[in-house]
């Protein structure tokens, strides 16, 4: 059987036909497939994409294709240059390769594939092939993905945001978080009303009339820019985003108290207790459950704030709003009598977001609690994983071909 056979089999052209096969010994060992136009088959502009005249003829040039038993594999072809009434003289466009690509389509396609399951170096390594090649595959499926992608039915999102560059900058990030679909819609630089402007300019105003629920946080610029683009869709100030900010209030209780402390030179009973306060105490190990009981005996600000949060995760178990808002009085009324200030400004926070967070109840069982958590922890990860990306392009590519549940194009054989 010939090369041949098994790529007429795989990736049939209409308008080219395969040739010979030949292995080449390089640096790494190659098969090489001459491809040529079918006769009486006319060039197609690159600049129109209409058949055209010729003009003539380039010297052969390599496209990369999925390699074969380790064996890197190229077409070999020769593009000819036409003579486009419209266009002028221009290079011919071929089914096989995207613009100026030195790779194939389905070599893209391949690699972006595997740059899912494996870092983008990773699938470097695996495939001889280069950081930036793999790169621009990931790309070029982001950019299909994007422009096929259906955007019908969006009816509750969750915007976030996520800090890079070791929290010099944000991004804004977007969700979809439907009872049954769930992926990243969009990502912006910055967190800034402008940004979150240019989400809804891009998502369009039809869709933004659709929406019925959107979960953020306590952020002011997003809180004005929903408001005023969003208008109709109850907006919920969410329970990650609430505990988020109660864990960050009581690290800063424990960090004061515990530098006080080691100033007066008492044994820094503090030390190394982070994550017991900060932990839902069911998640705690067998370890740290001993001596969670052991802190929990002195009276301690940090000991109090972590009580008060321990007693505010009542507040989510609720059904009905009128109770929680009773709950949420009497929490945030204990609260500013504690003397503890972190948590007082907590207090004095969700005062003032009252309604907000009461719609919380509202949208129950519409939308899945644990979605933004979970997609927060997600881009986290993507952006651990990716020592690479100095660029906010290459991260913005990431995240979209992580997180963003993409469509691809139906190919005739999977090679992978
Ligand atoms: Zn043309």
């Amino acid at each position: 059987m010939q090369v041949k056979t098994i790529l007429n089999r795989i990736q049939r052209h209409r308008s080219f036909v395969y040739g010979p096969a030949r292995l080449v010994q390089g640096a790494r060992l190659a098969l090489e497939v001459e491809v040529r136009p079918r006769a009486n088959s006319k060039a197609r502009c690159s600049g129109c994409g209409n058949p055209a005249p010729g003009y003539d003829k380039l010297p052969a040039r390599r496209f990369e294709f999925v390699p074969l038993w380790g064996i890197a594999v190229f077409l070999l072809y020769a593009m000819r240059r036409v003579s486009c009434p419209s266009c002028g003289v221009k290079v011919e466009t071929v089914p096989w390769a995207t613009g100026k690509h030195q790779i194939t389509d389905t070599y893209a396609w391949f690699l972006a594939r595997w740059a899912r399951r494996l870092s983008w170096k990773e699938v470097a390594q695996v495939f001889h092939t280069s950081w930036e090649k793999v790169f621009r595959s990931v790309e070029m499926a982001v950019e299909w993905g994007r422009a096929h992608q259906d955007l019908s039915g969006v009816t509750a999102i969750g915007i976030d945001e996520i800090a890079w560059q070791r929290g010099h900058r944000y991004l804004t990030l977007v969700y979809q978080i439907d009872e049954g679909r769930r992926r990243l819609l969009w990502i912006g630089q910055e967190r800034r009303v402008k940004t979150l402007l240019r989400f809804f300019r891009w998502f369009g105003k039809e869709r933004s009339a659709e929406l019925r629920f959107i979960c953020s946080d306590m952020w002011q610029p997003y809180l004005k820019v929903i408001a005023k683009k969003a208008g109709d869709a109850i907006h919920v100030l969410d329970r990650f985003h609430i505990m988020a900010k109660m864990s960050k209030a009581i690290d800063e209780v424990r960090a004061k108290e515990s530098k006080e402390l080691a100033a007066k030179g008492y044994e820094p009973v503090l030390k190394r207790t982070r994550w017991l306060l900060l932990k839902r105490p069911e998640n705690l190990t067998e370890k740290q459950e001993p001596k969670l009981a052991e802190l929990l005996q002195y009276n301690l600000r940090s000991v109090r704030a972590y009580l008060l949060k321990e007693d505010f995760q009542f507040f989510w178990g609720y059904v009905s709003p009128y109770w929680a808002g009773q709950f949420l009085d009497r929490w945030c009324r204990r609260t500013m009598r504690s003397r503890i200030e972190p948590m007082k400004k907590m207090a004095r926070t969700l005062r003032a977001h009252r309604p907000l967070l009461l719609n919380w109840f509202r949208a129950k069982g519409a939308i899945s609690a644990g979605t933004v958590e979970g997609f927060n922890l997600k881009a986290k990860l993507t952006l651990r994983k990716s020592y690479g990306f100095r660029t906010y392009r290459g991260m913005e590519v990431a995240l979209y071909h992580g997180l963003g549940a993409l469509p691809e194009p139906r190919f005739t054989h999977e090679f992978c």
